[in-house]
């Protein structure tokens, strides 16, 4: 559910085609690739081709490297042949809450202005609705992901993804509320790789939340950490010996990814 791999701007471990070749041989039966900057699919359906038994999904990050908040941008991505473009990532490394916490100067994309969402957001909500495809809350703060939940899901938008929970340091009060709004919680293996004390927060929010309200991600691609197959391995492999049972594994790494791709 978030699989980073070359070309890109940044350092990749490894390119498109690498990356779903080793999900096909791990026995994975689907793989969604994401960019910051560009969007993912078209390069999902040439690398779909490939491995035919692999489902392989792209979608788009709304960053200012495709103007922001761009609606046509999203439609052109949900109408490229193939019909692998899956996900609209709200701005991640451009998001203001990113920007602002990182502490630079930098320019930001907002998704909220003065407590509402900005109105070419309304649209990309509308166009996710009219194309069944899953809103991920990219790198915008707890605060924002919570009000923007319900005016998504008044738009007609139907699955919705948070992307690397904690990431985004929402309290475990938010995390309650994000469940029972409908949401999906994204819970990654980056962060607990380079943090291990995470991992016994995921387990605990696991245990207490319940596990229809997470999908598990490895997160890699990066240049300097293992490949994503061996990252899936180890996460489920700490979350077994965390005693998370295999039916909660299931559940967040097969049954809900599934429903928030559209696949049975
Ligand atoms: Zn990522």
């Amino acid at each position: 559910m978030h699989v980073h791999a070359g070309p890109d701007s940044r350092p990749r471990a490894m390119n498109d085609w690498e990356a779903v070749q080793m999900a096909a041989e791990a026995g994975l039966r689907g793989v969604l690739l994401k960019n910051h900057f560009t969007m993912t699919a078209d390069r999902a359906a040439l690398a779909a081709q490939l491995v035919p038994d692999l489902h392989v999904f792209g979608g788009i990050a709304l960053n200012r490297a495709v103007g922001g908040i761009n609606p046509e941008a999203v439609r052109q991505m949900a109408s490229f042949s193939g019909g692998r473009g899956k996900v609209v990532w709200l701005p991640t490394f451009d998001s203001e809450f990113y920007v602002k916490r990182a502490g630079t100067s930098g320019p930001f994309v907002s998704v909220m202005e003065d407590g509402r969402p900005v109105t070419a957001l309304l649209e990309v909500f509308s166009v996710i609705a009219e194309n069944g495809l899953l809103l991920a809350m990219g790198h915008s703060s707890p605060d924002e992901v919570l009000a923007l939940i319900p005016i998504a899901q008044d738009q007609g938008v139907e699955n919705i993804l948070v992307t690397h929970v904690f990431g985004q340091e929402a309290t475990r009060a938010q995390i309650r509320q994000m469940a029972a709004a409908g949401a999906i919680m994204e819970l990654d293996w980056l962060a607990a790789y380079t943090n291990p004390t995470l991992l016994n927060d995921y387990i605990e929010v696991i245990q207490s939340v319940g596990a229809e309200s997470f999908i598990i991600s490895s997160d890699f691609g990066q240049a300097e950490n293992p490949d994503h197959a061996t990252g899936m391995r180890d996460f489920i492999a700490a979350l077994r010996s965390g005693e998370i049972s295999q039916s909660q594994i299931d559940l967040m790494s097969k049954d809900n990814p599934a429903k928030l791709l559209g696949l049975d």
